[in-house]
């Protein structure tokens, strides 16, 4: 489980120009399970999950994953076990497919063989066909490289991912296609996921549970979307 404890985050803490992105935060995301976090632009989902992997340090308050501190752990091995994606998937431009998402396991010293034969194992996983392997980024559509990011993340097995709107630069048919193969992928693998996005559709479609975010703090915390149309 990821529980955020009271976490606040002010950008420019101390200066006039000081803003607090989260405010206040407590909030659980159970274990095996996918917690949305919906809310308008600029209400701090961004924020709240680059804390968890530490790319961002909170103001105050604590963020543990099964009962550690996040803050005390080091931040290599957190890293190691969370996964990253978001909506740019951010591939690395002048590697092949199979090489971006047999990056990390190759930093963590499995030899090219045997990270090469497991990307290939997640390529088909994510709906992305083998013969694509060999090619670049660029010459990708959208949707295959969001595919590609998420093989990427789950190369290394996290048991935790972070996923910030992860699907929301494609048009709504690839779009749908990405979340169908998503909650089918998890279904069988039950990761800790935080998923970020803005389309409340999406919210009620992909969370186990959601949150609704406002600008300032939290509006509502559902464990059940469908209480979330009931309302
Ligand atoms: P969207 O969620 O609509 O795709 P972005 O993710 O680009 O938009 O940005 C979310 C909001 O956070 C925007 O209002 C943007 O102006 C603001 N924002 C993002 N990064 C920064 C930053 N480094 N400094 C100030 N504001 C930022
Ligand atoms: P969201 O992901 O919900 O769009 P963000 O977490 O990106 O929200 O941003 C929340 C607030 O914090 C916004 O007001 C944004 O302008 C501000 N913000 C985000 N990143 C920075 C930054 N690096 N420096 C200053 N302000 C930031």
């Amino acid at each position: 489980m990821i529980r955020f404890e009271r976490v606040t985050k002010t950008y420019g803490a101390g200066t006039a120009g000081a803003t607090t992105a989260v405010d206040d935060l407590t909030l659980e995301a159970p274990t095996g399970r996918i917690t949305v976090l919906v809310g308008p632009s600029g209400c701090g989902k961004t924020t709240t999950l680059r804390m968890v992997n530490r790319m961002i340090t909170p103001t105050s308050g604590t963020i543990t994953i099964d009962g550690r501190d996040t803050a005390a752990l080091d931040v290599a091995e957190l890293r190691r076990n969370i996964g990253y994606v978001i909506q740019h998937a951010g591939l690395f431009p002048h590697r092949t497919v199979v090489d971006n998402v047999a990056t990390v396991p190759r930093l963590l010293g499995v030899d090219r063989r045997t990270a090469r034969a497991r990307a290939m194992e997640l390529i088909e996983r994510v709906g992305l066909d083998p013969s694509l392997a060999r090619r670049y980024p660029a010459q990708l559509s959208g949707g295959q490289q969001q595919r590609v990011g998420v093989a990427r993340a789950l190369a290394a097995d996290p048991p935790v991912m972070l996923m910030d709107e992860p699907f929301s630069a494609v048009d709504p048919v690839v779009r749908e296609q990405l979340q169908n193969e998503f909650l089918r992928l998890q279904s069988d693998l039950g990761k800790t996921i935080l998923f970020v996005t803005h389309d409340i559709d999406e919210a009620i479609k992909l969370g186990d549970q959601v949150a609704v975010l406002r600008v300032g703090g939290v509006l509502a915390q559902l464990d059940t979307p469908a209480r979330l149309l009931a309302d």
